[in-house]
């Protein structure tokens, strides 16, 4: 995008358009190709030059050229360019200066910056030898920027805005990663009593009963239920009975081993996962629970006692076998008068 024949002057004097056209060499080897070797190549021994910022200045060709890689390390993609106005004027034959005035369009660490309005004077001698006009000092000025030391683009300040953004994205991750695990807790836990749901004991069955699969061992569960609830509920209340599940929730939680879960099954229902245990194990501890529930005292004028049943799995289980013969074995424990425990025959697989 480049305005060359409007911008251009109408050729002053007798070098004017070498001039000019050295310059725009320059441009397109600074800015259209950000080649450092294309820039030396135009650079006289003598080299001096100054920029916007306070330190952007050489007096040797070495700091120039290490002006220029720091520039081009700033930014290394083109940068388009659009020359608002130009001339060249030549003091004798081979010496001569140019100044133009340029909109710049870069992208610096990804983002687009507007460098509008910047003023390069530039002084060029004739190296007869090199055949060409050489620049022996440049100097430019961006009215837009001026950030700091070193500095022709606003690299400090989009270094802080990349970090900035950075810092929100971080955050903001952690935010979701947060909500979500506290969303898997909420989806796994049983609003009244705070332990595990159906949804989690469904989970935890099927993680076993695939680890027996694969490696063997044991596995239990018990089945709770307890009796003659809807007597509690129509004496104490729905309130009432509330209550009590929360407080046989935390009876059993208290009760199990820490690799053992508890989860709420259904009203009140409660299912015992026990991996690693035996049927008789199990048994034991379903018969612990028994006594310490029967024990309790609830806060209502009535015992509160639950009915068990046990089952082993089998390799050949899935989580609904396994807890209906579970079930097979509490239905046999009501049927035999409540407040106790039946265990399931081991399945043959
Ligand atoms: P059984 O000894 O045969 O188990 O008799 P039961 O009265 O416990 O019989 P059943 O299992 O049929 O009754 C369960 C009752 O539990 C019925 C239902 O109203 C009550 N229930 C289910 N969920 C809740 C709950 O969240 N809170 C309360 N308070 N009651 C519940
Ligand atoms: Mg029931
Ligand atoms: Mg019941």
């Amino acid at each position: 995008m480049r305005r060359r024949e409007q911008a251009c002057s109408r050729h002053s004097n007798r070098y004017s358009r070498e001039l000019e056209d050295a310059f725009l060499r320059f441009l397109e080897v600074y800015l259209g190709e950000r080649n450092l070797e294309g820039i030396r190549s135009l650079l006289s021994p003598r080299m001096t030059g100054f920029g916007t910022a306070l330190n952007e200045r050489s007096d040797s060709l070495e700091q120039s050229l290490e002006l220029f890689s720091r520039d081009l390390e700033q930014a290394p993609r083109p940068i388009a360019y659009e020359i608002l106005s130009l001339q060249g004027v030549s003091l004798d034959q081979d010496l001569g200066f140019v100044q133009a005035e340029l909109d710049l369009h870069a992208s610096v660490l990804g983002q687009a910056v507007d460098l509008l309005n910047c003023r390069f004077t530039v002084i060029f001698r004739n190296y007869p030898d090199r055949g060409h006009w050489c620049i022996e000092h440049l100097h430019h000025s961006l009215p837009s920027v001026g950030e700091g030391d070193y500095e022709s683009y606003p690299v400090a300040k989009l270094e802080e805005q990349a970090a900035l953004m950075e810092r929100l994205v971080q955050e903001r991750t952690r935010e979701l990663r947060d909500a979500r695990d506290r969303l898997q807790v909420v989806a796994a836990t049983d609003a009244l009593t705070g332990i595990a749901n159906r949804l989690k004991a469904g989970e935890v069955l099927h993680q076993e009963l695939s680890r027996l699969q694969r490696y063997g061992g044991a596995f239990s569960v018990a089945l709770l239920d307890l009796d003659f609830f809807k007597a509690i509920n129509d004496r104490f209340g729905h309130g009432g009975g509330d209550q009590v599940l929360r407080e046989a929730a935390r009876l059993l939680e208290a009760g199990v081993r820490h690799t053992d879960r508890v989860a709420r099954w259904g009203g009140e229902e409660f299912l015992l996962l026990c991996p690693g245990g035996t049927s008789g194990e199990v048994a034991a501890l379903a018969e612990r629970l028994r006594e310490t529930l029967a024990a309790h005292d609830f806060g209502i004028p009535r015992r509160v006692t639950v009915s068990l049943g046990v089952a082993q799995a089998t390799a050949g289980d899935s989580p609904e076998s396994l807890v209906e013969r579970a079930d097979r074995a509490l239905y046999r424990a009501k049927e035999g008068g409540r407040n106790r425990i039946e265990v399931a025959e081991i399945a043959r697989s």
